[in-house]
């Protein structure tokens, strides 16, 4: 009898039916022996409607007083869902209940909006188990140490679920979501994508940081962090598929490098559009002058990601970094505001339109050329690259963002992940 933790994503939860069949798998897991915590999300597109209506009236909601009232607001989608399956899961003559983040409870900081969890106490949760009772956790919240609700930032309710498969020593966490598993990258941009049997922690956690929307990076940190076994999978394979068919089914996050894995050289392709690249030009060249250009950005709570330096022309140099692009307005403003008369740098200028692609996989350790062939098959397609990154098991480029399906097509035919290639 093992214990086992199930995420159902925001389509899996999507009508009521959905949460019927939802219902109709636990409780198979049910009848098989096993005891069983469950993370729904929002019904699909409830988070965005209630931001949506949250932003008709506060457009901007950038104080610490507004956000704490959009985490209010986004926390409802995820109440509403563990009701509803705790109903389904007793229609279905299976003893359930319901928790909301504060009432198991889940302890975050109070960063609104991007919560950290930073305890759960499972108490009440393993006494209804061992009461033979199904637990239903909301996913994507959490309650602060003033007992505010909170959210742990889009796409949440993964870290959520293996928040608590952590906290509970789960025997796995399965994270049922609309695709059959992780894919060398996303199977809607890509169609002829492969599905992974299994993909390492390592290589999961800089997809997931690149773009791959399929895991939260933070539900992938917590798995690393507390090696919790983990296997991404689909909701919509009839309910009734045998347990044993299922459980061996999707991806599994593995921790262990296997020999398979150090065959393929690049495993997956992330890309992400949420960036925005903006340049400083004329800038001094002289020591300090990165600090002084992203010390008042870091200090305004803004993250910055690819960074270069130009080489300098008469003692002056062009200073290019991207940020996500909800905050591309307010850097260009600071910038405008503080660090141009601050530096005596020429002028600010700003690109929302990029997307960064990235080629991942840890057999990019042990080949060279890899990047090139990167480059070249950019190239061959006429995209011009504005900026690299590099790390031992990734390489990313910012490009043109009406480039970016050309570029991940083209880079996932070059590197053998199509479904009739070599890898894996
Ligand atoms: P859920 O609502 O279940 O959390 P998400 O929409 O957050 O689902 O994540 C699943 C989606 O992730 C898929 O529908 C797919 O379009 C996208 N995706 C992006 N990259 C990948 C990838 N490498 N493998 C699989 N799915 C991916
Ligand atoms: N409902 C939240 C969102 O849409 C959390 C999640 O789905 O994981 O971001
Ligand atoms: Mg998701």
């Amino acid at each position: 009898m093992a214990l086992i933790v199930h995420k159902y994503g925001g389509t899996s939860m999507g009508s009521t039916e959905r949460i019927r069949n939802v219902a109709r798998r636990v409780a198979k897991w049910v009848r098989a022996g096993h005891r069983l915590v469950v993370v729904p999300s929002a019904m699909s597109g409830e988070t965005n409607r209630l931001l949506g209506l949250a932003k008709e009236l506060a457009p901007e909601a950038a104080t610490a007083a507004s956000q704490r009232e959009l985490d209010a607001i986004a926390a409802t989608g995820e109440q509403v869902s563990v009701g509803l399956l705790a109903l389904a899961l007793q229609a279905q003559g299976v003893g359930a209940v319901s928790y909301a983040g504060w009432q198991v409870p889940i302890a975050t900081d109070a960063s609104y909006t991007k919560a950290r969890i930073s305890h759960i106490d499972d108490r009440r949760v393993r006494a209804d188990l061992a009461a033979g009772k199904v637990v239903i956790i909301t996913g994507f919240q959490g309650i602060d140490p003033d007992g505010n609700v909170t959210t742990l930032g889009r796409g949440g309710s993964d870290t959520s679920a293996v928040a608590v498969a952590a906290a509970m020593k789960a025997d796995e966490c399965l994270i049922y979501t609309d695709v059959d598993g992780v894919y060398t990258t996303d199977p809607r941009i890509v169609p002829e994508a492969r599905r992974l049997h299994s993909i390492s922690f390592e290589e999961m956690l800089e997809m997931a940081s690149l773009g791959s929307k399929v895991l939260q990076i933070r539900s992938v940190e917590f798995a690393g962090k507390y090696r919790v076994p983990m296997r991404v999978l689909s909701s919509f394979t009839p309910w009734d598929i045998p347990i044993e068919e299922e459980a061996r089914s999707g991806t599994l996050i593995t921790f262990e490098e296997d020999e398979k894995m150090e065959q393929a050289i690049v495993s997956g392709i992330a890309f992400n559009r949420d960036e925005a690249k903006i340049t400083v030009m004329g800038v001094p060249d002289k020591p300090g002058i990165a600090y002084q250009i992203l010390g008042p950005v870091a200090e305004a709570n803004i993250d910055v990601d690819v960074i270069i330096q130009n080489v300098s022309h008469d003692g002056r140099t062009d200073f290019s970094f991207t940020v996500h692009r909800n905050d591309y307005v307010r850097t260009v403003e600071l910038l405008k505001s503080s660090v141009l008369p601050a530096t005596g740098a020429a002028q600010v200028l700003g690109d929302p339109k990029i997307c960064k692609v990235s080629i991942v996989g840890i057999g990019m350790r042990s080949h060279v050329g890899v990047a090139s062939k990167m480059f070249r098959t950019l190239s061959e397609e006429g995209i011009n690259i504005q900026m690299i990154t590099t790390s031992e098991i990734k390489t990313s480029v910012v490009i043109d963002e009406k480039y970016m399906e050309l570029a991940v097509r083209a880079l996932h035919k070059a590197f053998d992940l199509d479904q009739n290639g070599a890898a894996v």
